[in-house]
């Protein structure tokens, strides 16, 4: 019997773990992947406060650390149900069932897929959902990124250090991401932005050669030779296996303000699985902090 389980071990998690140990209760962090979550394939974090400048590997590795350190247990379980029975919840894995008195879902959220043919098949053979990890692969080679958001700029701007040539296809002409960040790029020389376009093809056979963009505005068709496609469109969420169980809202996220409640006592969640409008590393440890300290205060 663990005082709390907390279902994913990201910035939200591992920060509800530090929170829960802290308060004295037992906590058993499942993780289905690796500790981290999203930002541990970040190349550098400059808006936490208090740390000026921080690789998203080192940033999640001392969060993990500090978690276990003050007592937080970590498993490699993929959650697969959770049952309400009162005060007792039992959290199912493929290997074990767990009881616990408060649960926190903080599964974050996964990459979304840009849907178009072939995707899946080609990941590995030059499409890839991470600049962090398969980046170098890419040296003095022409890639393109697709997606206007934080991430893609970054991952634009990490792509560029190493790349021949950056292409960053957007389907508008204005950004999501930070402007500083969106300037900066701008600036560099071997840095195109194709806008008001989208990818809708991947050329070659068993490895990726190109990519085809149709201007939304024209409807005309580009191919561009590249050897990787870097798809960077926003994250969804993962909470299907919950569904029965917490109200999810119409894209899948759990329903929840800021105080991390749902709509099932003892059951909490945080980080950017819940329904929120800033999804950021802040708003994810602070939601770690607000859900944890809210579960074990329901259990004293
Ligand atoms: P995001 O902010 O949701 O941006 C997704 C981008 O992909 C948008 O530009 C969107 O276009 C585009 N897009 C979505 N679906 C598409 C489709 N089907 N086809 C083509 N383009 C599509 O996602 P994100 O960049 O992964 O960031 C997620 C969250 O994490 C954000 O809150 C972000 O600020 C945060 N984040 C923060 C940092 C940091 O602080 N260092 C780093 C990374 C991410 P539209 O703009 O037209 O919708």
């Amino acid at each position: 019997m663990f005082d709390v389980i907390i279902v994913g071990a990201g910035t939200a998690g591992l920060s509800a773990g530090i929170y829960t140990a802290r308060s004295g209760k037992s906590a058993l962090i499942l993780e289905s992947k690796a500790y981290g979550g999203q930002i541990i394939n970040t190349p550098e974090i400059e808006n936490y406060p208090g740390i000026k400048n921080i690789s998203g590997f080192e940033f999640a590795t001392g969060l993990y650390e500090q978690a276990v350190g003050l007592g937080a247990e970590v498993r490699y379980e993929k959650v697969i149900s959770i049952e309400d029975e009162g005060e007792i919840k039992v959290v199912n894995t493929a290997e074990n069932s767990y009881e616990c008195r408060a649960v926190i879902i903080a599964t974050g959220a996964k990459n979304r897929q840009l849907g178009i043919p072939r995707e899946e098949d080609l990941i590995g053979s030059g499409i890839s959902y991470c600049a962090t990890c398969d980046g170098a692969f890419y040296r003095n080679k022409a890639v393109a990124v697709a997606g206007g958001g934080n991430t893609a700029i970054e991952d634009a701007l990490f792509l560029s250090n190493y790349c021949s040539k950056v292409y960053v296809v957007h389907r508008r002409d204005a950004f999501r991401a930070d402007l500083k960040d969106v300037e900066q790029l701008k600036s560099r020389e071997n840095v195109e932005f194709v806008l008001n376009a989208n990818v809708v093809a991947v050329l070659g056979e068993d490895k990726v050669e190109g990519i085809e963009v149709k201007d939304k505005n024209s409807g005309e068709l580009r191919q561009i030779p590249v050897a990787g496609l870097f798809i960077a469109v926003g994250q969804e969420p993962d909470n299907q296996a919950f569904s029965n169980l917490v109200a999810l809202d119409s894209t899948g996220y759990v329903v929840a303000k800021e105080d991390c409640l749902t709509n099932v006592k003892g059951i909490y969640t945080a980080g950017d699985c819940r329904t929120k409008s800033v999804r950021q590393l802040t708003t994810a440890a602070a939601d770690g902090a607000v859900a944890a300290l809210a579960a074990c205060e329901r259990i004293m």
